[in-house]
C-alpha cells in the first residue's frame, strides 16, 4: 500500500470537483482529486446537449429548490455568471446566448472540462482516475481516504466497497491489495455529485460519507426528468407533438415548451414541473398560455364554426381531436350553452392529471434532496460537525432549474470551498 499526503483532498473530479481544485490550488495549496471515472467532468461533457448550458444570466436563489432557499445566496453572489464567461473568454472558448438567459458554448462541451482539468494540471493538482473510494476516516488529525482501481470502465457504479468499508471492514488496513492507495488530509471536499444520470458512474456515495460525519440527508428525488402517465390518460398517444403550454404543479408554474412522449410528457415545461412535482400530486396544463378561449368563443366570427374547427386552428389535429369533449365537437359555437363553454374552457387551460411517476434517475438530468444545509456554511461549504469538511455541487440538497444553475451552482459551491479549504 502507497501512502500520500495532500493538503486538499477532493472526491470527485467533476464540475465542483475541479472548480475546487483549481481554486484551491492557486492559493498555492496541494491537491489531489479522486474519481472512480477514468475522465474528468464527465456530466459536463455531456451537458447541454453536447453544448453545455454553462451558466444563466439570470441567476436568483429563486431559480433552486433545496431545505433553505436562502443558502445559495453567499456563493452565488461571489461567482456570478459574467466571471464564468471571463474565465471562458480568457481562453478563447466562445459562446452564444439562448432563450431565457441560457449560454451555452458554440463548440463542444468538452471545452469546458479540458479548460478546468487543464487550468488544474497546469496548478499542479494530482489526479488519481480510475480510483473508487474505499473508506474514508479522520484520525484525530486528518481525513484519511483509502482508494483503489475502480474495476468497471466507467467507475463504480454501486460503491459497495465503500458500503462495507463503513461498516468497519476498512479495505486498505488489513489483506489490501498493492494497488491500494491511502491518502492523507487536513481538507476533504466531498464533490460527488448526486446519483442522477448512473449509467455515466454517478452514485450516492457523497451522501454516506456525509452521513458517517452525522450529516442528515434528505431523500433524493430524480429531477429535470420526464413525467410519466397512466397509460388510460386522455392524451395517450400523442407522442412527437410540441408546442408552448404552462404547466403548474406545488404551486409553481411554467410557460414552456411541452412535448408528449410515448409514456407522458416531457419538453422544458414538463423538466422544469419535475422539480417541483410531488408523487400523488396532480399537473395542470394550460394549452393555450396568455390567450383566453372565452374570448375567441365570444369573437363574432367564430359563432358560425364548428368547435372542432377553432380548436383544429390552434393546435395540431391530434391534440385537438383529443381536447375537445366528444359531445361539443360537433357543435356551433354560437350555440354553446354556459357549462359547454366553461367545460371547452377548462379541456383548454386547465387539463389535470396525476403522473404515476417519472422516467427515473437514468433519465433525471438531477436529483433533489441530498446533504441537508442546515450543518453547512453557505459561505465556504464547510460542515460545521466536522471541521476540514467540506461538500459542494449537486451532493448538497440544492438543485437549481433547468438553464444552466445546475453547473453554475457546482462552479459556485466549488470555489467557495476552495477559496478555505
Ligand atoms: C445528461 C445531463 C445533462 C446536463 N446538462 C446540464 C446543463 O446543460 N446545464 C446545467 O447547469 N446542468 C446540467 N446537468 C447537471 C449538471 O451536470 C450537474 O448538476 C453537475 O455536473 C453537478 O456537479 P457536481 O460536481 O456536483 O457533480 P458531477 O459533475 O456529477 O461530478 C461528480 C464526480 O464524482 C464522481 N463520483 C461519483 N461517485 C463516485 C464514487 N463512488 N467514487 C469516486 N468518484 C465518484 C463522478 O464520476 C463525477 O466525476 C446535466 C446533467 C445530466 C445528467
Amino acid at each position: 500500500m502507497t501512502r500520500t499526503d495532500t493538503d486538499v483532498l477532493i472526491l470527485g473530479a467533476g464540475a465542483s470537483g475541479l472548480f475546487c481544485a483549481m481554486t484551491a490550488a492557486a492559493r498555492g495549496r496541494r491537491v489531489t482529486l479522486v474519481d472512480h471515472a477514468r475522465a474528468t467532468g464527465r456530466k459536463v461533457r455531456i451537458a447541454g446537449g453536447g453544448k453545455c448550458n454553462f451558466t444563466n444570466l439570470e441567476m436568483h436563489a429563486r431559480h433552486y429548490v433545496g431545505g433553505n432557499p436562502h443558502f445559495p445566496k453567499s456563493a452565488l453572489a461571489r461567482f456570478t455568471p459574467w466571471d464564468m464567461v471571463s474565465l471562458l473568454s480568457e481562453h478563447a472558448i466562445a459562446w452564444e446566448e439562448r432563450e431565457h438567459g441560457q449560454l451555452f458554448c458554440l463548440r463542444s462541451a468538452d471545452d469546458v472540462a479540458d479548460l478546468l482539468e487543464a487550468r488544474c494540471r497546469a496548478a499542479d493538482c494530482r489526479f488519481l482516475l480510475g480510483q473508487r473510494v474505499e473508506g474514508v476516516e479522520h484520525d484525530g488529525e486528518a481525513f484519511v481516504v483509502t482508494v483503489a482501481p475502480a474495476q468497471a470502465a466507467g467507475g463504480d457504479a454501486d460503491g459497495g466497497a465503500y458500503a462495507s468499508a463503513n461498516s468497519g471492514t476498512h479495505a486498505g488496513t488489513e489483506g489490501a491489495s498493492p494497488k491500494t492507495i491511502r491518502l492523507r488530509a487536513a481538507a476533504l471536499v466531498v464533490a460527488t455529485g448526486s446519483a442522477a444520470w448512473p449509467q455515466i458512474g454517478a452514485t450516492d456515495i457523497g451522501h454516506r460519507i456525509a452521513r458517517q460525519f452525522g450529516h442528515a440527508v434528505a431523500p433524493s428525488r430524480p429531477v429535470l426528468v420526464p413525467l410519466v402517465m397512466d397509460p388510460q390518460w386522455p392524451l395517450h398517444g400523442l407522442a412527437g407533438i410540441a408546442l408552448p403550454a404552462r404547466v403548474t404543479t406545488g404551486g409553481t408554474s411554467f410557460t414552456l415548451p411541452l412535448l408528449f412522449t410515448h409514456r407522458g410528457i416531457s419538453g422544458p415545461a414538463a423538466l422544469q414541473a419535475s422539480c417541483y412535482w410531488q408523487p400523488g400530486e396532480p399537473v395542470e396544463i394550460d394549452f393555450l398560455p396568455g390567450a383566453n378561449l372565452d374570448d375567441l368563443l365570444r369573437a363574432p366570427e367564430h359563432g358560425k364554426l364548428l368547435v372542432r374547427t377553432l380548436l383544429g386552428r390552434l393546435f395540431p389535429d391530434r391534440l385537438a381531436e383529443r381536447l375537445v369533449p366528444p359531445d361539443l365537437a360537433g357543435r356551433k359555437i354560437a350555440e354553446l350553452s354556459r357549462s359547454a363553454r366553461a367545460a371547452l374552457h377548462g379541456a383548454v387551460h386547465a387539463h389535470a392529471a396525476v403522473p404515476t411517476g417519472t422516467e427515473g434517475m437514468r433519465k433525471a438530468e438531477a436529483a433533489t434532496g441530498g446533504v441537508r444545509v442546515d450543518q453547512i456554511s453557505s459561505r465556504s461549504m464547510e460542515s460545521a460537525l466536522r471541521p476540514g469538511l467540506f461538500l459542494t455541487g449537486e451532493v448538497l440538497d440544492v438543485t437549481g432549474q433547468l438553464g444552466g444553475y445546475n453547473l453554475h451552482w457546482a462552479w459556485a459551491s466549488g470555489k467557495a470551498a476552495g477559496e478555505v479549504a
